[in-house]
C-alpha cells in the first residue's frame, strides 16, 4: 500500500496562497526533491502547471492517539455511573485487550489519510502502546513503533514519533493497574525504544523522534528528570490539567496544581508541548507564555470528554502560541478543530471573533497561529516558502461556499462557513497524496480497517 515513487519535478500554480508574508495571487511552486525550490508571484498559469484553487501550508497535529479512531462512536451510551473521563478510559482499555500489530498498523494507517484528508500535513503521535495484549514486551520493543512508522509511510503523512514514558497509576508512584499494562516500561527500557524509535524512522521522510513524558500521573519526578536528556534535539510532550479531578489529585499529592508543578521542577521551555492544560490559573497560563512552551489544544477530543475550555483568548493575546491536536480522533479536520475552538471561546466569553486581532481575521488567526505552535511542538518548520517541504493543503474554491471570498475571507469560510470536503487535494513533500477531496490509497487502506475492526469487534 505504499505510494508509487513519483516524479518530483513539477510545478504548481494557484490562484491565492498563503504565504509567510501573507496572500499572494497567481502563484506558481516549483517543487524538487520534496521541497520548495521555487515560489514566484503573479505569474501566468503555464500549460504544464498542476494545481489550481487556493493553497495553504500543511498544518501539524500535534496530538494524535491513532488507534482510538476505531473507538469514535463507541462510548457515547451513559455508563453505570456518571459518564465521564473515566468511564471512557475503562472502554479504552477493554478495546486494548484484542488489537494486535496487524490491527493497530490498520487503524492508524486510516486515521493517518482522514488526518491528511482534512488538512494535516503532519502528526505528532503520542505512542504509548508498548507491549502485546497480555502486558509482555514485544520481542522487538519497538513493534507497534514500527507498525506506526509504517502506517504514516502508507498514507505518506509526515510523522512526529513521540515514544511516552508511563510507569504508574497515579500520583506518588502508585503501581500500575492490569488495564494500564500494555503502557508500562522501565527507563532503561524505554531508552532502548527512544533509540530504535530513531533508526525505525531513519528513512521516513522528514521524521522527528521527541519523547513524552504521559502526565504527572504516569511519571514520578525522578523519572520525570531522566526524560528530556533522551529527547536530543526533539520535542518534549505531557499530558497536563485536562481534568478537574488531576488538579485535585495533584494537590493532594504536592500542594500545587499540575501546571504550577510542572513549571516549577522541570525545565519547560520552547521545546515542549503541554497537551490540553486544560484547567490553569491565570499565573500558570502566563507561566507557559513566558517559557516560550506550545499548549497543544484538542478542542473536539475536549468537548467529546466533558473535559472544560482552556482560557484561549487572553493566553493568546497574552502571546501564548498553541497547535491544534486531533488527540481521540473521534472526528479529523483543521476546520473543525480551530472552529470549535474559536466556538468555545465565544461561549464562554459571550462574545463574537474572540481570537481574531488587529491585523488578522478570526480564521486566519487561528490558521496562522496553530501552523506556528503546531511546527514548533512538531519539531518541523513548515510555511509555503523556498526551502521548505512542499506540505500544500489545497481549498477547491469552486465549491459555494467561497463565491466572491478572497483573502482572510476564504480561510473564515473554510472554518465557519463551508461543508466537509472543502480540501480538494493535499501534496506531502512534493507527491499528491489527496486527489479531489479523497486519499489516493482510501480504498486499500479502508479493506485493511474493516478486517481489523471484525477481528476487535467481532
Ligand atoms: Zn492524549
Amino acid at each position: 500500500m505504499t505510494l508509487e515513487p513519483q516524479p518530483v519535478d513539477r510545478t504548481l500554480w494557484f490562484e491565492a496562497a498563503l504565504t509567510p508574508d501573507g496572500w499572494a495571487r497567481d502563484v506558481r511552486l516549483s517543487v524538487g526533491g520534496g521541497r520548495i525550490v521555487g515560489l514566484e508571484t503573479g505569474a501566468a498559469r503555464g500549460a504544464a502547471d498542476q494545481g489550481g484553487g487556493v493553497a495553504l501550508p500543511g498544518v501539524a497535529n500535534v496530538h494524535s492517539h491513532a488507534f482510538q479512531r476505531a473507538m469514535a462512536g463507541l462510548t457515547e451510551a451513559r455508563g453505570p455511573s456518571e459518564d465521564d473521563f473515566w468511564t471512557w478510559r475503562e472502554l479504552m482499555y477493554r478495546f486494548l485487550d484484542r488489537g494486535g500489530p496487524e490491527e493497530i498498523e490498520a487503524i492508524t494507517a486510516l486515521a493517518f489519510i482522514e488526518m491528511l484528508e482534512g488538512g494535516f500535513t503532519r502528526v505528532a503521535e503520542f505512542h504509548y502502546l508498548h507491549n502485546d495484549p497480555a502486558g509482555a514486551a514485544y520481542a522487538d520493543r519497538a513493534e507497534i513503533a514500527g507498525r506506526i512508522a509504517a502506517a504514516a509511510q502508507a498514507a505518506g503523512i509526515a510523522l512526529t514519533l513521540l515514544p511516552v514514558f508511563y510507569a504508574h497509576a497515579g500520583f506518588g508512584g502508585q503501581p500500575p493497574s492490569h488495564g494500564q499494562r500494555r503502557f508500562i516500561s522501565d527507563l532503561d527500557g524505554f531508552a532502548d525504544l527512544v533509540s530504535r524509535c530513531r533508526a525505525l524512522t531513519g528513512d521516513l521522510s522528514d521524521a522527528v523522534v521527541g519523547v513524552a513524558p504521559h502526565s504527572l500521573r504516569a511519571v514520578s519526578p525522578e523519572e520525570l528528570a531522566m526524560l528530556p536528556a533522551l529527547a536530543g534535539d526533539g520535542p518534549i510532550h505531557i499530558h497536563v490539567a485536562e481534568q478537574t479531578k488531576e488538579v485535585e489529585d495533584c494537590r493532594a499529592w504536592s500542594g500545587a496544581r499540575p501546571v504550577e508543578w510542572l513549571l516549577t521542577h522541570a525545565p519547560v521551555d520552547t521545546r515542549w508541548c503541554l497537551i490540553h492544560a486544560t484547567h490553569v490559573t491565570e499565573a500558570e497560563w502566563r507561566g507557559i507564555a513566558d517559557r516560550g512552551a506550545v499548549v497543544g489544544l484538542c478542542p473536539i477530543t475536549e468537548a467529546n470528554l466533558g473535559d472544560g475550555v482552556f482560557p484561549a483568548a487572553d493566553y493568546l493575546h497574552a502571546g501564548g502560541r498553541f497547535g491544534v491536536g486531533t488527540d481521540s480522533n473521534v472526528q479529523i479536520g483543521v476546520a473543525e478543530e480551530l472552529r470549535l475552538l474559536e466556538y468555545s471561546q465565544r461561549l464562554a466569553r459571550r462574545g463574537r471573533a474572540v481570537m481574531a486581532d488587529s491585523a488578522r481575521s478570526t480564521g486566519r488567526a487561528l490558521f496562522e497561529r496553530a501552523l506556528a505552535g503546531g511546527a514548533q511542538a512538531a519539531g518541523a518548520a513548515g510555511g509555503l516558502a523556498v526551502g521548505a517541504p512542499a506540505d500544500i493543503v489545497v481549498l477547491d474554491t469552486r465549491g459555494i461556499a467561497f463565491a466572491g471570498r478572497s483573502g482572510d475571507a476564504i480561510l473564515d469560510s473554510w472554518i465557519f462557513g463551508a461543508p466537509g470536503g472543502a480540501v480538494g487535494s493535499v501534496w506531502r513533500a512534493g507527491r499528491e497524496v489527496v486527489r479531489n477531496g479523497r486519499h489516493v490509497a482510501r480504498d486499500a487502506i479502508e479493506d485493511r480497517y474493516r478486517r481489523a475492526l471484525a477481528t476487535v469487534l467481532g
